[in-house]
């Protein structure tokens, strides 16, 4: 079964998912909260030289020098691929899933007693 994510649900899934929420309470990552920042165990170097900024909704590794969205972070620390790192999020959040246009035009059509052929 194939299935595709439409680019505005994989934004709502990056930034309506508090990247600090996921990473202590659903991927139970070590974190602590050190300077007054959220700091994680790194899952890529097992360093703490971490933050997330609220603003954009990454954390992010100093040591590694890289930027974790959350579809990443469950991906690098789940070892899920994308598709399953997805359906982990939406789960989380119970995104309904966006409306297509064109079963609702389908069914407009049905509903006056003249589908489209
Ligand atoms: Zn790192």
């Amino acid at each position: 079964m194939k299935k595709k994510f439409s680019s505005r649900e994989l934004f709502e899934l990056r930034n309506n998912i508090p990247v600090e929420m996921l990473i202590k309470d659903q991927l139970q990552l070590p974190s602590k909260i050190r300077d007054g920042f959220f700091r994680f165990l790194c899952p890529v170097c097992n360093e703490f030289q971490t933050a997330v900024n609220p603003a954009t909704n990454l954390a992010r590794c100093f040591r590694c020098e890289k930027n974790f969205n959350t579809i990443d972070l469950v991906i690098k620390v789940r070892g899920y691929g994308f598709k399953d790192s997805v359906l982990f999020l939406k789960n989380l959040i119970g995104i309904v899933p966006i409306q297509d246009t064109v079963p609702s035009i389908a069914k407009l059509a049905a509903g006056i007693g003249r589908p489209m052929t």
